[in-house]
């Protein structure tokens, strides 16, 4: 029945039937603090959201082959919190086909194959995302780099090649770096792909105006600049709406996925009327699931509750304490090497050595099943699997994040973890 090519979470897996808020309920009726799905970003199971996807399946479900309001309304809503000149939304099914429609729509306008990724980044499943994701070309099973693409490194300020918070315009110089690789090859790059902040790479917050740097040196070779939203999108970053915004750039083409419906099967490609424009080259892109009604309502009822109930403010609240509570705990527990992040987005790096940095990546696994027989729900990550990963649906509140922190300042305590620092 099952594939070995996918593994589950917890050495003894969980069987979770039910899902409210932040809690999950496994199949004895336990309940789970989630503090890792961010795909039910306003709540596991939401009524608002709920309700709009079974009033829509009982009134239709049809494609975009026909006009429907539901269409228009959300690519209304959702062009209104993006930079003005993002006008043209393209629905699709995945954060993987919002990338892999960016990835083919920079192509076609720019008439260039090559392609500049971020170390330790993840787009997506499909061969082409497969290929633009070092944490999977480079990683088990992996099949090395293509010749089109080019990885210029992590912009880490805690582990990178360039340390500290005032390293952006090195690390953005990694982009004309491979820029003038690829001359050199014979080539140019008609994109630049970057998460606005790195996710499966361990959380990782680039030093601030990275990104807007790093946008400018591809722009400059004449590339389209992806941003990929798919994670941190939809007020996750508490002081912005998007996680571009906190690098004050501004991306040609942006890709959104994940917490776009609460769960419902959605993704999203918005960019500029001329970009849009020099796309319709006389092939058609017609994808049959994508923007229908259902998930346009979906959508829709995610962005008025984001709304609604000031989840952006939660976001940046709860989790600006949180960053703070975890930097004290940092004091207290040398196993921390560094907390990061933003808003409900958050990253904590466990090292047996906090001056040579040696990851503990067994001991952050530990961390996690010991959390889990707590009831509460963590994972890692991060090119050494080391990094606590933070990223709860966005009604998680201040109790929530107390109980948290009361559980991980526990099992840090614990023979294991003080017994491995320093060795
Ligand atoms: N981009 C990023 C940054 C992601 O984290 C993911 C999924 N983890 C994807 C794209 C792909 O999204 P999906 O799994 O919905 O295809």
């Amino acid at each position: 029945l099952e594939s070995s090519s996918l593994s589950l979470s917890y050495a003894k897996p969980l069987h979770i039937v039910r899902g409210r808020g932040v809690t999950l309920y496994d199949v004895e009726g336990r309940r789970y603090l989630d503090c890792v799905n961010n795909v039910c970003h306003v709540g596991h199971c939401h009524p608002k959201v709920v309700r709009a996807i079974q009033r829509q399946a009982a009134v239709l479900n049809t494609n975009t082959r026909y006009l429907h309001e539901n269409i228009v309304r959300y690519a209304k809503q959702l062009t209104a919190r993006l930079p003005s000149d993002l006008t043209v939304c393209f629905f699709v099914n995945s954060g993987s086909e919002a990338n892999d429609l960016a990835l083919r729509i920079a192509r076609t306008v720019t008439g260039r194959h090559g392609l500049i990724v971020i170390d330790g980044a993840y787009h997506g499943n499909t061969q082409s995302l497969v290929e633009a994701s070092p944490y999977k070309f480079a990683g088990p099973g992996g099949a090395g780099r293509q010749p089109h693409v080019y990885p210029i490194p992590m912009p880490d300020p805690y582990r990178g090649l360039h340390p500290g918070d005032d390293s952006a315009e090195e690390y953005a110089a990694h982009v004309t770096r491979a820029v003038h690789a690829m001359r050199v090859a014979g080539t140019a790059p008609g994109a630049f792909i970057a998460e606005s902040l790195l996710g499966c790479g361990g959380q990782i917050e680039p030093p601030p105006q990275y990104l807007r740097h790093a946008f400018d040196g591809a722009r400059a070779a004449g590339a389209l600049c992806i941003a990929d939203e798919v994670q941190v999108g939809f007020g996750r970053m508490g002081s912005h709406f998007w996680g571009f915004e906190t690098q004050e750039a501004t991306p040609d083409i942006v890709t959104m996925g994940k917490p776009i419906g609460n769960g419902h099967p959605l993704g999203a490609v918005v960019t500029t009327r001329a970009i849009a424009d020099a796309f319709a080259n006389g092939m058609e892109y017609f994808n049959t699931f994508g923007g229908n009604p259902v998930s346009c309502a979906a959508g829709l009822a995610v962005l008025e509750v984001i709304h609604e109930e000031d989840l952006q403010r939660n976001a940046h609240t709860v989790g600006g304490d949180l960053k703070k509570v975890l930097l004290d705990l940092a004091e207290k527990h040398a196993i921390i090497g560094d907390v990061r992040g933003r808003g409900l987005f958050l990253g904590v790096e466990l090292v047996r050595d906090r001056d040579t940095r040696s990851p503990a990546p067994m001991q952050a696994r530990y961390v996690i099943e010991r959390l889990r027989a707590d009831r509460i729900l963590v994972s890692t990550d991060g090119p050494d699997d080391n990094v606590l990963k933070f990223k709860p649906p966005i009604v998680f509140d201040a109790q929530d994040a107390d109980r948290f922190v009361t559980a991980l300042d526990k099992v840090l305590g614990e023979d294991f973890i003080t017994a491995s620092v320093g060795r």
